[in-house]
């Protein structure tokens, strides 16, 4: 099924000329209300007429996360605030958050490109969703959720975790869609199958999964153990969450990018020069019809390909592979995104503790784990006495940790283990590039 087959069998043509009469009509608006677009065209010399369509677009300025940050909270915000209906966030590279805003019509926007993901994953409109994505701040569950609700869905607002109850419910009002990230799908699954219940049992065919990397050996894993199907779904708060692009069940391979809102380009992420479709760049998008936060050449950071070859599914719009990597240090951890700055946001200026850390990141069994080791200052050691520094069970050592972890925790909103390394023993430059993150996951 496809939910609107005029928009999305569009022939190209047709459709590049509705990106363009976009694009033009894009220029005249954020020139006019964004301060910050308005001086980035000014001394790039640049004025909306010289937008006369989409193959003006390498004109316009870029956008990156440090544009949203330096515009904390709503400077890019480009209507007036009672005209805004909601604002979500997500991790930003420091301890303040990346603030998003959305009219009533970027709602129902964000509402239109769900629905279609839910009938690119083979859902049907009737049958029962549980959306296992956190409700909040986080876009992915209220992105999901208007979504359901727009295509038809009954919609199970469960969010995330407390693995029982999410497969009580999957029993009880018999699932047949549900959405999580692709890690938590596989832990569900083994509960399932640890709990000695049937697959065969539950009604739940369609896993649509995102929010974190995943690859085409979890697919198989996660279908073979429940007897389901997965499908990956991509997107970013900036740009709008959850609903950017999504695979279609007929192929599997490569996600629809909702090419009508979302003009999408691929770069070298060192030169900002296009690379050539099939080729890894870094994915670029311009929010063409979003009101309260539209963004020129968002730089996401996300590294991937584009695959502009017919589908077998019918629809016409371009296809990006999944991510492959990042262009920046941001981990994501249980589907919240981490950048090592954030860590070190928390910790510096807090007495005992040298500015030397590292990140260790584990899986253990699907879901991942996060410790902050972290060097303690001459002083400390000291205090503590020679020899009773490792020993985790010391009071002055215990208290430490926790108001590390307390630190953390308000900064990331994921719980992180602590360990204290004595002084000097944290990594230190060798003259190269720092490595003090450790992702072991791979
Ligand atoms: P989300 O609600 O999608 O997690 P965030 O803005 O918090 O939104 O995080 C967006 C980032 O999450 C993306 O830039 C990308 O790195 C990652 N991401 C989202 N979906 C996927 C996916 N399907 N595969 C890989 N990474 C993804
Ligand atoms: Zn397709």
């Amino acid at each position: 099924m496809i939910w609107n087959p005029e928009i999305e069998t569009m022939p190209c043509l047709a459709l590049e000329k509705l990106q363009s009469e976009r694009l033009q009509k894009l220029a005249d608006y954020v020139y006019a209300r964004v301060p910050m677009y308005r001086q980035r065209m000014d001394a790039a010399g640049l004025k909306p007429s010289d937008i006369g369509g989409i193959h003006d677009l390498h004109k316009l300025p870029f956008t990156k996360k440090i544009d949203l940050r330096d515009n904390y909270p709503f400077g890019l915000f480009a209507v007036p605030m009672d005209q805004v209906t909601r604002v979500h966030a997500s991790s930003g590279t420091t301890g303040k958050p990346t603030v998003v805003g959305y009219t009533q019509n970027d709602i129902e926007m964000w509402a239109e490109v769900c629905a279609r993901c839910f009938a690119m994953s083979g859902a049907k409109p009737g049958e029962m969703f549980q959306n296992a994505y956190g409700y909040g701040l986080f876009t992915g569950g209220l992105g999901m959720h208007y979504g359901a609700e727009r295509f038809g869905c009954t919609v199970i607002p469960i969010s995330g975790g407390n693995t029982a109850r999410q497969i009580m419910l999957l029993q009880d009002f018999q699932t047949a869609v549900m959405a999580c990230t692709p890690s938590y799908a596989l832990t569900l699954a083994d509960e399932i199958l640890r709990a000695g219940i049937d697959p065969k049992s539950l009604k739940v065919r369609t896993f649509i999964l995102g929010a974190e990397p995943w690859t085409e050996e979890m697919r198989t894993e996660l279908e073979a153990k429940l007897g389901t199907h997965a499908v990956n779904i991509y997107g970013l708060s900036e740009i709008i969450g959850p609903g950017v692009s999504n695979e279609c069940v007929e192929a599997k391979a490569g996600m629809h990018i909702a090419e009508d809102h979302f003009l999408t380009e691929i770069l070298n992420p060192a030169t900002g020069e296009p690379v050539a479709d099939g080729e890894v760049g870094e994915i670029v998008f311009t929010t063409l019809t979003k009101e309260a936060m539209p963004l020129l050449r968002y730089r996401t950071g996300d590294l991937c390909s584009l695959n502009r070859e017919k589908c077998i599914c019918g629809r016409t719009h371009a296809r990006m592979s999944r991510i492959l990597g990042r262009t920046d240090d941001m981990l994501i951890i249980r589907g919240v995104n981490v950048f090592p700055s954030q860590v070190e946001a928390a910790l510096v200026g807090q007495t005992h503790f040298a500015p030397h850390y590292a990140l260790v990141v584990t899986r253990e069994g699907h879901l991942d784990a996060i410790e902050v080791q972290i060097e303690v200052q001459d002083g400390f050691y000291r205090e503590l006495g020679e020899g009773r520094f490792a020993d985790a069970n010391d009071d002055a050592v215990r208290h430490l940790c926790a108001r590390a972890r307390k630190a953390l925790h308000e900064v990331l909103g994921i719980n992180a283990e602590v360990t204290l390394l004595a002084p000097g023993k944290a990594p230190r430059s060798e003259g190269g590039k720092l490595k003090r993150v450790f992702d072991r996951r791979k």
